[in-house]
C-alpha cells in the first residue's frame, strides 16, 4: 500500500512539472517575443540563441511528456534524473534569462515539490538551498543590468528590491511550508505504518489462534469418533490391531505396537502396523529398556531417555524417534503404546499429549472388553464343570428357531445315579470333582453341533443340531458306557465307580416345539430312572 501511495505521489509530481514547464516555456517564449520589439534587446541581437534555448526545452518537454505516456513504469525509476534535469533547467534559465521574471522560476520548483510533498525526506530542504542558489546567481548576475534594465523596463531600484525581497519570501515561505507538510506526512505514514504493524500482528496472533482452536477441535471429533469405535468393539484383538492403525493415522508414525505384560511377567507383543514385530520385541524385554521404564514409572518417555546401547538398536532399525505410554487401569498398568519415527525429534508435544489421551482410550476400551469377556463367561457357562449353563443352552436353542422353523434336532438329557449318596458319604468337595469328572467325559463328545450343557445339579444335556435321535441314542449309549467304566476316585484302595441314566428324544420326531422335546427327553430320562437305572431310554421305546 505504502508502495502505491509512493507511485502516485511520483506520478503527480511529474504531471504538475510537466504542466508547469509548458507554462515556462511559454511565459519564456512570450517574454522573449516581447522584448524583441524594445530597443535595447537582450536576444534580438541573437536569435539563434534564443532559437536553441526554446527548442532544447521544448525537446526536453516533449521527451519527458512523451516518457510519461509510453514509458510510466521507466519514469518511476529514473524520477531522480528528472529532479536533476528540472532543477537543471531552471538554473539554466536563471543563468542565461536574463530578465527580472527569473525570480519567480525558483517558485516552479517549490511548487512541484510543495504538490506532491516529500517522496524522500528532506528533499525540500535541498531544492530550496539549490534556488536560493539559483536565485543569488542570477541578482549577481541581473544587478550590473539594473540600470539598463530600469530604463527599458520602467523598474525602479525600490521595486526591483521589492521583487527581490517577494522571491525570497515566497521561496522561504513555500519552502517552509512544504517542509512542514512533508514532516507531517511523514509523522502520520509512521504512525499508519505502526498501526497497520499492529493491526497485522493482532490477525496473525487471531489467526494462530484460531488455527490452533480448529486443530484442537478436530483432534477432539477425531477423537470422539475413535472413542466410541474403540468402546463399540468387543474383541480384544480387533481392538488392538484397530488401536495401532489408528494411532499411526493420527501421529502419521512410522510405526506402532501395543505391549502387554504376559502371566510370567514377560513383555509381549499384542498388536502392531508397520515396522515387524520381532524386531521390536528384541529390545523391549531388557530391564533398562524404555518399554520397561513405561510400565515401571507409570510415565511418558521418549529417545532421550534410552540408554545409548537402546538408542544404537532402534537407529540400526531406521528408527530415530520413539516415545512410549503407559496403559493404565485404575488398579494397574496393562502395557504399553509405542510410537515410532524414522525421523529425529518427530514427535512434538502436542502429539505426545494426542497420544496419551489416546492411551487412556484405548486403556479404558482394553477394560472394557476384557470385563465384558468376563461377564459373557460368567454368563454363559457353569464356573465348576467349564460347560455352557442352561443360560446359554436357551439362547442357542432361541437363535437356532428364529433361524429356521423346520428344525432336526435331537437331545440327551443325562442324569447321574444316586448322586446323593455320593454328597451324604464323601462330602460335597468330592461330589464337585465327580460332577467336572462327568463334565470331561462329556466335551469329549461335543463337536460343533452338538454341544453340552450342565442343565442343573448332576444333570447335563446334548443337544444335536442335525442329529437323527437314533444317531444321538448311539452317542448316549457310548457315554453310558464310559461313565461306568470310569473309576470316579479311590476310596479304601477301591475304585468307586458310577452310573448315569440317559433319556433321549428327537424333534420333529417326538415333539414339535422345543420346550416338548425337553419335556419328552425328560420324560425318558425318568422312565430310564424307574427301569433300574444305568439305561439309555429313546422316548416313546420301551
Ligand atoms: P437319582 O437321580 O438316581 O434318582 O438319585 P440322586 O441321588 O441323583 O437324586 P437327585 O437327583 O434328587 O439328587 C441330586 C443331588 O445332587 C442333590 C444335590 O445335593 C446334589 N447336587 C446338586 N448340585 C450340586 C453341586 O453343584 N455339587 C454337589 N456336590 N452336589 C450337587
Ligand atoms: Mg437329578
Ligand atoms: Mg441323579
Amino acid at each position: 500500500m505504502l508502495d502505491n501511495i509512493q507511485d502516485h505521489k511520483i506520478k503527480t509530481r511529474l504531471r504538475i512539472s510537466l504542466y508547469l514547464q509548458l507554462v515556462t516555456v511559454l511565459t519564456f517564449f512570450l517574454v522573449v517575443s516581447c522584448r524583441s520589439f524594445a530597443t535595447q534587446n537582450h536576444y534580438r541581437d541573437q536569435p539563434l540563441y534564443f532559437l536553441a534555448v526554446l527548442s532544447l526545452m521544448l525537446a526536453y518537454l516533449l521527451f519527458k511528456g512523451s516518457l510519461f505516456k509510453w514509458r510510466f513504469a521507466l519514469l518511476l525509476r529514473l524520477y531522480r534524473l528528472i529532479d536533476l534535469l528540472d532543477v537543471l533547467t531552471v538554473s539554466f534559465l536563471y543563468y542565461h534569462g536574463h530578465f527580472p521574471v527569473n525570480f519567480l522560476l525558483a517558485l516552479y520548483l517549490i511548487v512541484i515539490f510543495l504538490s506532491t510533498r516529500e517522496i524522500k525526506p528532506g528533499e525540500t530542504y535541498y531544492v530550496m538551498l539549490l534556488s536560493l542558489a539559483g536565485l543569488l546567481i542570477n541578482l549577481i548576475l541581473l544587478w550590473p543590468n539594473n540600470t539598463a534594465l530600469s530604463r527599458e523596463l520602467g523598474y525602479t531600484s525600490l521595486s526591483f528590491v521589492f521583487l527581490v525581497f517577494f522571491a525570497l519570501s515566497s521561496i522561504g515561505l513555500i519552502g517552509f511550508l512544504a517542509a512542514s507538510y512533508s514532516s507531517t506526512d511523514r509523522q502520520l505514514t509512521s504512525s499508519l505504518q505502526r498501526m497497520l504493524k499492529e493491526k497485522e500482528d493482532v490477525l496473525k496472533e487471531i489467526y494462530l489462534t484460531q488455527a490452533d482452536l480448529e486443530e484442537k477441535y478436530a483432534f477432539s471429533y477425531t477423537l470422539t469418533l475413535i472413542q466410541q469405535f474403540l468402546l463399540e468393539e468387543m474383541d480384544e484383538e480387533n481392538l488392538l490391531t484397530n488401536s495401532t492403525d489408528i494411532i499411526q493415522g493420527v501421529l502419521g508414525s512410522f510405526t506402532c505396537a501395543i505391549f502387554g505384560i504376559n502371566q510370567n511377567n514377560q513383555i509381549e507383543i499384542l498388536s502392531f502396523s508397520g515396522k515387524d514385530a520381532p524386531a521390536l520385541l528384541k529390545v523391549v524385554n531388557q530391564k533398562d529398556s524404555l518399554v520397561a521404564k513405561t510400565i515401571s514409572t507409570q510415565s511418558i518417555q521418549d529417545e532421550s531417555s534410552a540408554s545409548p546401547e537402546e538408542l544404537e538398536y532402534w537407529q540400526s532399525q531406521g528408527i530415530n524417534s520413539l516415545v512410549t505410554v503407559p496403559l493404565v487401569t485404575k488398579t494397574e498398568t496393562i502395557g504399553v503404546i509405542l510410537a515410532a519415527n524414522q525421523q529425529k525429534f518427530s514427535f512434538n508435544q502436542e502429539q505426545k499429549e494426542q497420544l496419551m489421551i489416546i492411551a487412556n482410550q484405548v486403556s479404558l476400551a482394553l477394560e472394557n472388553t476384557r470385563l465384558h469377556q468376563e461377564t459373557k463367561i460368567m454368563a454363559w457357562y457353569d464356573s465348576l464343570t467349564g460347560l455352557y449353563n442352561r443360560n446359554y443352552m436357551n439362547i442357542f436353542l432361541f437363535s437356532l428357531f428364529q433361524e429356521s422353523s423346520n428344525l432336526l434336532l435331537s437331545c440327551i438329557i443325562f442324569d447321574l445315579d444316586f448322586f446323593k449318596v455320593v454328597n451324604d458319604t464323601y462330602g460335597h468337595l468330592t461330589g464337585d470333582q465327580v460332577l467336572a469328572k462327568t463334565a470331561s467325559i462329556l466335551k469329549k463328545y461335543s463337536t460343533q453341533d452338538r454341544i453340552v450343557c450342565r442343565y442343573g445339579g448332576e444333570e447335563f444335556i446334548m443337544l444335536g443340531l442335525n442329529h437323527q435321535t437314533s444317531e444321538l441314542a448311539v452317542i448316549a449309549e457310548t457315554i453310558r458306557q464310559e461313565i461306568e467304566m470310569t473309576p470316579f476316585f479311590v476310596t479304601d484302595d477301591q475304585p468307586l465307580h458310577l452310573t448315569i441314566s440317559c433319556g433321549v428324544a428327537g424333534l420333529p420326531e417326538h415333539a414339535s416345539t422345543i420346550s416338548d422335546l425337553l419335556v419328552r427327553a425328560d420324560q425318558a430320562l425318568y422312565q430310564a430312572k424307574n427301569s433300574g437305572r444305568n439305561l439309555v431310554v429313546v422316548y416313546g421305546q420301551k
